[in-house]
């Protein structure tokens, strides 16, 4: 699975971070924005990205 994020549009909610915090970490250093840990996160982690499309 490949992952991609659309910071532009990002209001900084974080559910993406609290339903796959493994791969968008959302930090509060950079204003909760998504962040994209790697576009290529391992199997068990991408089916719960999978959730936040
Ligand atoms: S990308 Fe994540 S933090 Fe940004 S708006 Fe979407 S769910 Fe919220």
């Amino acid at each position: 699975m490949k992952v991609a994020i659309q910071g532009a549009a990002c209001v900084a909610s974080g559910i993406c971070g609290f339903i796959a915090p493994k791969v968008f970490p959302n930090r509060e250093e950079i204003g909760g924005i998504v962040e994209l840990l790697g576009p290529n996160p391992p199997q068990t982690e991408g089916d719960v990205a999978r959730e936040t499309e």
